[in-house]
C-alpha cells in the first residue's frame, strides 16, 4: 500500500472530466495536493460528448479561474433567446444584456480545464474499483489492485459514477424521452438560440456552435414505440417532421445518418453527496435531463464550491464535506422548486412530465434573457 506522504492535504479526484478538472483547477496553490486519476487514456482527446452549454453561472466562476472559453472561435456567444411555434413564429423573443450563454465541444472545454491543473496531476489511464473510509483517512483501491491513502476521495466520475455507488447511492433511470443531436450548417455564424415545445412533447432546440450550429431533437417513447429499434435513425424521427415544419424536415434532409448522436435522457435523484471523506460532484451526484441544458454548469459550481471548502475552512475534512453538501443540496433543492410566470403560457402545451423541465429553463433564462420583446417576428 502507498501511503499519503507529508503534511498537505491529499486529494484523489475520480475522474478528469469537467467537475473533475476544475476541481482539480480550484485547488492549485492551496495547500492541497490533488491528484486526478481518469479511466481514458487522456484527458485531451477528441470526445463524442458533442457542444456543451455554459451558463453565466459557469461562465463567471471559469473567468475567476482563468479558464478562457471565448477568447477565440472554438466558442459561440448567444445572446438572443426566442421560443417559436412548431411553424416558427416567434412567442417569445429575449435578449441577454450580460453576454449571454456559449456553446463549445465538450472536448475543447476539458482541454481547457486541464490547462489550469497543476502540472503532473492527472493520471490518465487509472479507474477507481474502491474506497473504503476508516479513522483518519479513506483507502482507494485501483483496477490494477494498487491502494493508496488520501485524506479524501472526490467522486467527479460521471453519470455512471463508481464512487457513488459504492456509498450506496441510487442508479440512473430512464426519463422516458429520446434525445438526438446533428450539426446544422445553416444555423452557422449567428448568436441567437431558438427552441419550440410542441404540444406532443416533442422539443427541438438550434444552437450556434463553432463551425456548425447543433440541432436537438427530444421525443416522448411513446412517440417512438411503433418504430422498429432498428429502424434508421433518421426514419424514426419521422414524427418530428410532421409535426414541426420549421427548419427541422429540411435539416434532417441534409444531415449525415452518421452524424446524428443518440443521447440517453437519464434522471438521477439528488439524494446522497458523500459521505465523511467522500464528496460526490457533478453528474455524479445528480443528472439533469438535456432540456434543462445545466449540467456542465452545475458540474463546475460544485467543483469551485467544494474547492472552496477545502482551501477557506478550518474545519475537519468531515465538517467541510458536511458544508459542501449542505450548501449544493440547497442549490438543487431550490432548482426543483422553481416555477416561472413571463413564459409561463408554453407550460399548457407540454405533457405533465416535462412541466420541471420546461420551469428549470424558463427561469435560467429568464434570469439570463432579461429583456423580453413579445412583439417581435
Ligand atoms: C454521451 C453524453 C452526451 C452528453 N451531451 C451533452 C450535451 O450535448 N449538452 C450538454 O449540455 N450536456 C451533455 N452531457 C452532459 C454533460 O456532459 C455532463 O453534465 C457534464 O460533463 C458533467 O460533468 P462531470 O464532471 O460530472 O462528468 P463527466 O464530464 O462525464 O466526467 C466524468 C469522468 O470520469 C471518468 N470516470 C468514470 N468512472 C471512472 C472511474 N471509476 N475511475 C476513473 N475515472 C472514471 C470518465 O471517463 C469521465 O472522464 C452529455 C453527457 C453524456 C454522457
Amino acid at each position: 500500500m502507498t501511503m499519503a506522504a507529508g503534511n498537505q492535504m491529499q486529494v484523489l479526484i475520480v475522474g478528469g472530466g469537467l467537475s473533475g478538472l476544475t476541481a482539480a483547477g480550484s485547488l492549485r496553490d492551496a495547500d492541497i495536493e490533488p491528484v486526478v486519476i481518469e479511466s481514458d487514456e487522456t484527458v485531451d482527446s477528441e470526445s463524442d460528448r458533442g457542444v456543451v452549454v455554459l451558463w453565466p453561472e459557469a461562465l463567471t466562476l471559469l473567468a475567476e479561474l482563468g479558464v478562457a472559453v471565448v477568447d477565440d472561435d472554438t466558442a459561440s456567444v448567444v445572446n438572443t433567446w426566442t421560443r417559436r411555434e412548431p411553424d416558427g413564429t416567434v412567442t417569445h423573443r429575449r435578449e441577454s444584456d450580460t453576454g449571454g450563454i456559449v456553446t463549445l465541444p465538450y472536448a475543447t472545454l476539458r482541454q481547457r480545464l486541464s490547462e489550469i491543473v497543476p502540472e503532473g496531476a492527472v493520471q490518465s489511464g487509472r479507474t477507481l474499483q474502491s474506497v473504503e473510509v476508516e479513522d483518519g483517512f479513506a483507502t482507494a483501491t485501483f483496477a490494477n489492485g494498487v491502494r493508496e491513502q488520501f485524506d479524501l476521495v472526490v467522486g467527479a466520475d460521471g453519470a455512471r459514477s463508481r464512487t457513488r455507488a459504492l456509498l450506496g447511492g441510487p442508479t440512473l433511470h430512464q426519463f422516458g424521452t429520446q434525445t438526438w443531436t446533428f450539426p446544422l450548417p445553416a444555423w452557422q455564424n449567428q448568436n441567437e438560440a431558438t427552441e419550440i415545445w410542441s404540444r406532443e412533447g416533442i422539443v427541438f432546440s438550434a444552437l450556434p456552435a463553432p463551425e456548425a450550429g447543433v440541432g436537438c431533437l427530444t421525443l416522448p417513447e411513446e412517440k417512438l414505440r411503433h418504430r422498429a429499434k432498428r429502424q434508421p435513425v433518421l426514419t424514426k424521427l419521422g414524427d418530428a417532421r410532421e409535426v414541426l415544419d420549421w427548419k427541422l424536415p429540411t435539416a434532417l434532409d441534409e444531415v449525415d445518418e452518421t452524424d446524428v448522436q443518440a443521447v440517453a435522457d437519464m434522471q438521477l435523484a439528488t439524494n446522497v453527496w458523500g459521505d465523511r471523506r467522500i464528496a460526490l460532484v457533478g453528474d455524479a451526484a445528480h443528472v439533469k435531463h438535456q432540456l434543462t441544458g445545466l449540467g456542465p454548469t452545475l458540474a463546475i459550481e460544485d467543483a469551485v464550491a467544494l474547492a472552496s471548502e477545502l482551501r477557506h475552512s478550518d474545519d475537519t475534512i468531515q465538517a467541510r464535506v458536511a458544508e459542501y453538501i449542505s450548501c449544493r443540496k440547497a442549490r438543487l433543492d431550490q432548482l426543483e422548486t422553481v416555477s416561472s410566470q413571463a413564459l409561463g403560457d408554453v407550460e399548457t402545451t407540454v405533457p405533465g412530465s416535462y412541466r420541471s423541465l420546461l420551469d428549470i429553463r424558463n427561469a435560467q433564462i429568464e434570469a439570463h434573457f432579461p429583456h423580453s420583446d413579445h412583439n417581435s417576428p
